[in-house]
Parts: C-alpha cells; structure tokens; sequence
C-alpha cells in the first residue's frame, strides 16, 4: 500500500498552486454572513413532516434534578450514564416526535454514516445490539436509538415534541426554570444543554428562493410524502418531475444517487466537489462481536481517532479511507524515529504547524528546522498521494471528461468532509442526470420557474437545499433558546466576543449548566465518542457533588481564563493548515482563527480525553466551585 517518496508520479507544484486558486476563487467577503436563517418567511423549511400525530397534553409544572435539552445521541448517552452513577431524576426535553438527533431529521433517501458502525454507534458493550453492517444507514440507527432508549429506560423521562423557549437561573432558589412551547414550567437543579452542532438547517442568501413556484425543501427535513419512497430509496413519485439539488457535500453524496434513479431529469448544482473515496461496506460477521475481548469497544474508536488525530497505533483496527493517509505517510517514513512519525500524523491530521516547533516541541528542535519542512513536506505528499487516488477514481468512473473534471477535488483531504461512496460518482453517467458546475461561484438567483445560472434558466418541478446547518452563528440562535444566568447574563452575550467556557463544558455566570459539543472540547470524527466522554464527565462531576452535598457548581474566573489561553495556545496548532484550506464549516468559510478562542481542542481529541481522565482521577472537581 506505501508508496516510496521517489516514486510519486505527480507534480507537487501544481498540486500546491492549484489548491491556492482553488482556494482564492471561493474565498468570500462575507463569510458565515452568506447564508440567512431559517426563520420568519422561511420557516416552512424546519417544520417537522415526520410527525403522525401532534402530541397535546397538559403543560408539566415539576422539580427535577436535571434537565437535558436535547434528545440526540447526547441527551441519550447523558441519560444512559445518569443511570448508570444512580441519578434518575432526571427530563430529556426533545424538540423531534422521538429520539435520534441529527438522526431523527436527516432521513433523507441513502442517509447513512461512514464512520464505523462498529464505532460509531456508542454502548455496543451495553447493549450487546450487532449492527447489520461496518457502515450503518439511518433506519437502524434509529432503531438503535431505540435500543439504547429501551435498555436504559430514556421513554419514562422523555417529553417529545416539546421546544425549549427560555432557560433562567434563579440565585435564591438555586434551580433553573426551563419553559417550553408546550407551556412547561421545569425546575431543575442541573440543565444539559445537549442542543446539537449541527441542528439548525441553513439556507444561502439566494435572491428569488420566496418567488419560486414550485416545490422545495432542505434534506434535513425530507418530503416523502412528495417524492414518494424511503430512506432506502425507490422515489416513485418523482418519475415524471425536473428535480434540482443545490449542495454536493456529504448529505448530497448521499442522495443523489437515488435523486438520479427516480427523476425524470435531475440537476446537480455544485460549487465545491467533495472527496468521494471507496465505501466498500461489508455485511458484519455476526460471530465477531461476540469474540471481542471486554473493552473492545472503547479500544477500537480510540485506535481510531488516536491514528486520525496525532498518535502512533500498532495496528489500524477500522483500517479504511479516513485512516489509509496515515498508513501512506507512514509507509513512506518507514525509517523515521517515533517521535518524527507522531509529529507527521499530527500535521497531516492538521493538528501541527512550525510554529509548534517553537510553541512546545523544543525537545524535537535538536535537529535542524529544515528536517522538520522535510517531514511536513512528506506528509503533504501523503495527502497528495490520496488525494491523487481520489481525483483519480473520478476519471475511472465517470464517462464524460468535464463532467469528471468538474468532480475532482482540489484540497488536502480533511480540508472537508471526506465522503465514501460507491454509487455518487457513476450518477452522473445516467443520461437524466447533468452536473451544473458553478467553479466555485455557487447560486445567486431563483426565479419563479426556477434556478438562473449564467443566464441560462434551468426549470424544475422541485428544488431541494442540500446546503447544510448552522456552524459558528451565534449559540442562542442555534439552539432556539436563549440562556439566562446569574444577574439575567445570556449566552449570547458573554460569548458575543469569544467562547469562554472551562473545559468547554462550564461557562462562568452560568451555575449547574453543562454545555455538550466540541466548542472548546475534544473534537472527534466519530463524534458520539466525544459526546460519551462528555457525559462519564457530567456524570462524574454530578455525583462527586451529590457526594459532596454541593448544590451549585460554577467554573471559577481563574479556572476558565486559563482554559481559554489553552485553547488559543492550542488553537495555533490548527491554524496553518486551515488558512490553506477551501473555505467550508470547517474553517470557518475561510476566515480562520479571527476570534481564536472559538475553537475546539488543538491538541486533539485523545489528549483531550486524558486531561480530563487525569482532572477527573483528582477527584476534588478542580477549577469548579462548589457551594
Ligand atoms: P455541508 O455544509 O457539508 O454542505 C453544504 C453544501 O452546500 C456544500 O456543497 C456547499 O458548497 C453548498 N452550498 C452552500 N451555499 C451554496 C450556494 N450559494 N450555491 C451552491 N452551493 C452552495 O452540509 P451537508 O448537509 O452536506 O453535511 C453537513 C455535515 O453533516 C457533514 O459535514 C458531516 O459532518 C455530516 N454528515 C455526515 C454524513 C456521513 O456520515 N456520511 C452524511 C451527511 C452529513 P461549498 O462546499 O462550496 O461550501
């Protein structure tokens, strides 16, 4: 599989100077702003169209112990480790009809996840469930959702349907009131903000998208009952409409192949190409499971991310296109000392720049600066060398040579997403199928008829936004809810100038609040592996204060200035490699580091999880008050 260095057969300086023009032609004025939120005229695009029936009960008035807003893989894990530490007063509060998250909303036709099911899906141990293959598709993780809400009794706590409008603290009492759309008043010692990172659909500001006539609506909200047929596929309805898609991220890979099979005519409006990489997904050997030894579990998606994120691994256990770069480079540095190989996955994971050399990584400046280009340069060859494979397979699947061209990539491979698909690519060979490439400009204009695009118009029966959700837009937005703290401070505007949270989880001025997410935590792939630490985290802080007898926890002033100075110091890591990125939600849409604070954790997930395996063995909740 290496491939020696001498060996390469493409030119590095165009690779270099293509990803720059690529890069430069997207890079945008207006950043995040380009897109408009979905509210007020354009509300119709989150209502909820899986729901059978409205559920209308009575408005709760109660005391609880905890309250977790969100019913996602997040709220259920929190759910799932309350039990566990013993605590089970506790409401999960979910704005969808049932559990799943991310997963309730997008079940759009081909939705599926490409990390590892054996990985992605979290307590495997617990439950004993065998997911049907290594990638999984969205009917079984909702029936897995399911599973875990059954073995850990998550129905009797759950209240669906129901909307958090406002969360406010109440000094005297010590309890936060949380008031919802169905008129519930909660009065909860503790409040999980476990709202998801990627739960607000959005929309680009596209002039016209009201006078459109036609039908529309975005993937995360899918219209069955339009396009006929399932999330396994088989539209039938739409076998006599014109059908566009706008986006061709990893929702898009997804369903345009089904898009493809049924409409009478299809529309692929792209103004970045994804990475597509082989799938390859296979059917699961139903002894395997059972054979592995206890802790298998935990083992594997740490194996993972340890490789994706900065560390040296015996084996590649999951060993498929997100991990095959990092088993290039290390191929191609077979010889290397160690300690250079950890340094070279760190870049190529982006987790690395120079400036390292001069941040932290004295020890490794023994050798000489030019040593250290040297292994950068090598793990840009890696990513070369993959990216070439990928833009590669393009040419060998697709029959016609501009449309192939248009679908190549020009960006180093965790730039973006990376997508594994096996049917995307060939689409485009279906002659009901034409790729309107936009060379990065994207759409400005929708008539009533339809999409404009220099000049041309291109009349469709169906518009589907395949654009994606709300990254870096302000938090009380996202969430649909605005949090007030201690002497009425909101969210929104202790954070209008920068995150500032301890360990992402506590904000100052926010007593009992736990934030989920990767704001100033451990950012992984596999996100449900970082969603789980952080609930054995509130799960052990909760019951070291119970054992304590404390009532109210708060971050101290001291405690969370030095965690925002770790996460800028950190922050650097990163940012080298994000600025030479095509802009997208992972940097930002190209305006990196303006507010270097808003960042995950630099160093990686794994050494995340260690700091605060460490913080957590202390056992004395060091940093956080408690009163
Ligand atoms: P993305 O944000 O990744 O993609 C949005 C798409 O819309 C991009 O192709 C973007 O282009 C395009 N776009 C935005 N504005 C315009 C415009 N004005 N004109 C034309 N095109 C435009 O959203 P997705 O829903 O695809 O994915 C979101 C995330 O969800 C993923 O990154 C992943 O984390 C997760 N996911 C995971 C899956 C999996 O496990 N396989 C499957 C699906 C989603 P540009 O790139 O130029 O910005």
């Amino acid at each position: 599989m290496a491939v020696e260095l001498d060996s390469i057969d493409f030119d590095p300086d165009f690779l270099r100077k293509k990803y720059r023009e690529e890069r430069d032609k997207r890079l945008r004025q207006d950043g995040n702003e380009q897109y408009q939120e979905v509210k007020g005229e354009f509300s119709y695009f989150v209502e909820d169209p899986y729901i059978d029936e409205e559920i209308k009960r009575e408005a709760i008035k109660e005391d609880v112990e905890v309250v977790i807003i969100g019913g996602g893989f997040g709220g259920m894990l929190a759910g799932a480790r309350l039990r566990e530490a013993g605590i089970d007063d506790f409401k999960i509060i979910e704005k969808g009809g049932d559990f799943g998250g991310t997963w309730y909303w997008n079940r759009y036709p081909g939705a599926s996840c490409d990390i590892e099911s054996y990985i992605y899906f979290p307590l495997l141990e617990e439950t004993g469930f065998v997911p049907k293959q290594k990638y999984t598709n969205a009917p079984e993780t909702l029936e897995y959702c399911k599973v875990i809400c059954e073995k850990f009794k998550l129905y009797d706590n759950a209240c669906m349907q129901t909307e958090v409008t406002s969360t406010n603290w109440d000094e005297e009492s010590l309890r936060w009131t949380v008031k919802t759309n169905q008129g519930d008043e909660l009065r909860a010692r503790y409040v999980v903000h476990s709202n998801g990172p990627l739960n607000r659909p959005k929309l680009p500001a596209i002039k016209g998208i009201n006078d459109y006539k036609g039908h529309t609506f975005h993937t995360s909200r899918w219209d069955y009952a339009y396009t006929g047929g399932s999330s396994h596929g088989d539209l039938t309805n739409l076998k006599d409409k014109k059908v566009a898609i706008i986006g061709t991220g990893a929702t898009a890979v997804q369903c345009v192949p089904h898009l493809g099979a049924s409409a009478e005519k299809l529309y692929v409006f792209q103004r970045t190409p994804s990475s597509i990489d082989v799938r390859n997904n296979q059917p699961t050997d139903p002894d395997w499971i059972s054979t592995q030894p206890k802790g298998w579990h935990d083992r594997r998606r740490k194996n993972f991310e340890t490789l994706l994120t900065g560390g040296m691994v015996k084996e590649d256990l999951v060993s498929d296109g997100w991990t095959e770069a990092f088993r290039l480079l290390f191929g191609n540095l077979r010889n290397k000392a160690p300690s250079k190989l950890k340094m070279a996955s760190w870049a190529l994971s982006g987790v690395f720049s120079p400036k390292m050399y001069k941040a932290g990584f004295k020890s490794y400046m023994t050798d000489k600066v030019t040593e250290a280009m040297d292994l950068r340069n090598a793990m840009q060859m890696a990513d070369f060398q993959k990216m070439e494979k990928v833009r590669a397979r393009a040419d060998e699947v697709v029959k016609d040579k501009a449309t192939a061209e248009s679908l190549k990539p020009y960006y180093n491979q965790f730039c973006k997403r990376p997508c594994f698909h096996d049917e995307y690519l060939k689409t485009f060979n279906n002659p009901n199928v034409e790729l309107v490439d936009t060379d990065g400009k994207g759409l400005e204009e929708i008539t009533a008829e339809g999409i404009v695009f220099e000049g041309k118009l291109y009349e469709v029966d169906c518009i589907i936004f395949a654009t994606g959700f709300e990254v870096g837009t302000d938090y009380s937005r996202r969430a649909g809810y605005q949090i007030h703290g201690s002497d009425g401070l909101t969210v929104s505007k202790k954070w209008e100038n920068g995150l500032a949270t301890f360990h992402g989880m506590h904000s100052r001025g926010f007593p009992n609040s736990f934030f989920f997410g990767p704001a100033q935590s451990g950012f992984t792939a596999t996100y449900t592996y970082s969603l789980d630490e952080q609930s054995i985290h509130l799960a052990h802080i909760l019951k070291v204060a119970k054992d304590k007898g404390a009532t109210r926890i708060e971050a101290s002033q001291e405690a969370e200035d030095q965690w925002i100075q770790t996460i800028i110091e950190k922050a650097r890591l990163t940012a080298e490699f994000q600025e030479n990125c095509t802009p997208g939600y992972y940097n930002n849409e190209g305006k990196v580091n303006q507010t270097p604070q808003n960042n995950t954790y630099g160093g990686g997930p794994i050494e995340f999880f260690s700091l605060m395996e460490k913080w957590r063995s202390k056992g004395n909740l060091e940093g956080l008050e408690l009163s």
